[in-house]
């Protein structure tokens, strides 16, 4: 950080006290804290419009911040020049010099930070090396795929060590194949340098694949922070329920019962022992698609020992290595089941069937729809 030179490797620690940006009259980033530890990769992931970027770019200096602290390694930075935060960047579009060679291009913040000559050879040949790209130092950009130079941006970013690498939807620009490749070399990258990563996306999948944890955004608050497993098998709100993964949502009336909730689901006691436990309030159960068992409803009485509620049995498509099918619900709502293949498989449009779950496998939260 300002002055000190970090130890190459090394990654910072990063913490946002009640950070706020304010446009025209309104927070689009509203007060949010969080605490980034030193070589962790966290990923902020919202909708479009959730104030990610804004948060980023506030990390970066790019904009001031309204109100809030930010602190790298302890220190307050939200004053401090873009330049000496100690930051490497990557964007969507790559934003490499057209005229300038690929080893140039990653040559280029060494120059701008005075490091002799010899020093900069090893240090581009060895973010090359890092990005796969050895052999490429003599190519122009525009003779790369977009895959490739965003490998040169991504090493033109970690080339002098910083203790932290901002990325804005780096892959945002690639087709799915080439974004899974990147995705694993990211994370080798990561793996390598010890640097602390701080990555921005909308796409749920890329999160999960990614990061140690994953700070959920929904309309410039954090809605909860956790890692991947956490935020899908404990979501906190019905946003991060259907943020984060497939959810289903059976609504109703809850109160405690010891440790857990029971709530009336279209006319059927249905216990949940995730989530804290809502009295006399409006609920939702949650439910994952993979853990409800479909079966044959032929009497009223659902089977014994499981929650159960009713549903018709609307499409079933088989996808390999599950079968999802599609259940309506009382409400007209569906519901979304997930069967393994090894399993009958032979639910049929119009068939009436029991959605079976197990109370450990429900999360009870509070009814907040409309206002996301
Ligand atoms: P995200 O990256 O999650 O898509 P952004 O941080 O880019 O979201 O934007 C959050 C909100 O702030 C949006 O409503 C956007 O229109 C608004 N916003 C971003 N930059 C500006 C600006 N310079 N002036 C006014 N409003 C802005
Ligand atoms: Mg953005």
């Amino acid at each position: 950080m300002p002055g000190e030179p970090r130890t190459a490797g090394a990654g910072a620690s990063i913490e946002l006290r009640a950070l706020t940006k304010v446009y025209d009259g309104g927070p689009v980033v509203d007060a949010i804290d969080l605490r980034i530890a030193a070589g962790e990769f966290v990923t902020l992931l919202g909708p479009s419009g959730s104030g990610k970027t804004t948060t980023l770019n506030m990390l970066a200096g790019f904009v001031p911040v309204s109100s809030g602290e930010i602190l790298v390694d302890g220190q307050r930075v939200d004053d401090v020049p873009t330049h000496r935060r100690d930051l490497g960047m990557v964007f969507q579009n790559y934003a490499l010099f057209p005229h300038m060679s690929v080893g140039e291009n990653v040559e280029y913040p060494l120059r701008q930070r005075r490091i002799d000559r010899r020093a900069r050879h090893t240090m581009v040949a060895e973010a090359l090396g890092l990005v796969g790209l050895d052999g490429f130092a003599r190519r122009r950009p525009r003779e790369l795929s977009g895959g490739q130079q965003q490998r040169v941006a991504l090493a033109r970013a970690v080339v002098y060590r910083p203790g932290v690498l901002l990325m804005d939807e780096p892959l945002g620009a690639l087709d799915k194949k080439l974004r899974d490749q990147l995705q694993l070399e990211i994370r080798h990258i990561h793996a390598e340098l010890g640097t602390t990563f701080v990555f921005v996306t909308h796409d749920q999948d890329e999160a999960l694949a990614l990061s140690d944890r994953i700070a959920v955004f929904n309309h410039g608050r954090i809605e909860q922070v956790g890692t991947g497993e956490e935020l899908y098998e404990s979501p906190g709100s019905m946003f991060v329920a259907r943020f984060l993964g497939e959810s289903t949502l059976l609504p109703g009336r809850s109160r405690v019962d010891g440790p857990a909730s029971v709530v009336e689901v279209f006319g059927r006691r249905v216990r949940a022992e995730r989530g804290t436990p809502l009295d006399a309030a409006d609920a939702v159960v949650m439910l994952r698609p993979e853990r409800i068992t479909l079966v044959p409803r032929s009497t009223d009485d659902p089977p014994a020992g499981r929650n159960a509620v009713p549903g018709d049995v609307v499409d079933q498509v088989y996808l390999g290595n599950a079968r999802k099918v599609l259940v309506r619900l009382p409400d007209g709502s569906e519901a979304h089941v997930r069967e393994p293949t090894t399993g009958r498989g032979d639910a049929r449009p119009g068939d009436p069937v029991w959605l079976t779950f197990d109370a450990a496998d429900a999360t009870a939260l509070p009814n907040r729809n409309g206002s996301s």
